[in-house]
């Protein structure tokens, strides 16, 4: 879409989030090496960096650290934030937009399950939803 938008002069820009067990995934460096390749400052990935993938912890499962040095390393622009901190969110975003000749990353580091007692952390929660009585009482604790 990104290259899309360059080559028609659409001048619009691309956002695209993934998880951090997802850049386990070869089509996800093949997707950044082109990126890097067309200069696409169009895009921008934003990586939620929660440490968790549904098998467990990603470092455990199967290690993408260093996150941003690999990005670099593929010609990206990068950003490390806190991934709960709005103004950080907002001000990486603002940046990305002056970035000029190669995509930008964002890695936002965050926790799954932020504010939920029995949620964070728990990579259980990955792939399924809260019964009644524990989305209320998560609904509880967010409030
Ligand atoms: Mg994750």
């Amino acid at each position: 879409m990104a290259l899309a938008s360059k080559l028609n002069h659409e001048g619009i820009r691309v956002y695209c989030i993934c998880g951090d067990g997802e850049l386990q995934e070869g089509q996800i460096w093949e997707a950044a090496m082109t990126s890097s390749h067309y200069k696409l400052d169009n895009l921008c990935l934003i990586v939620d960096n929660n440490n968790l993938q549904i098998d467990g912890k990603v470092d455990e499962v199967m290690s993408i650290y260093p996150i941003d040095e690999k990005f670099r390393s593929f010609g990206f622009e990068v950003i490390n934030i806190d991934g709960h901190d709005m103004n950080q969110i907002i001000n990486a975003l603002n940046k990305a937009k002056t970035v000029k000749g190669k995509p930008t990353a964002i890695i936002a580091k965050t926790i799954k399950g932020k504010g939920v007692s029995f949620m964070e952390n728990v990579a259980d929660w990955h792939g399924k939803a809260p019964k009644d009585e524990e989305y209320k009482l998560a609904m509880e604790e967010l409030n």
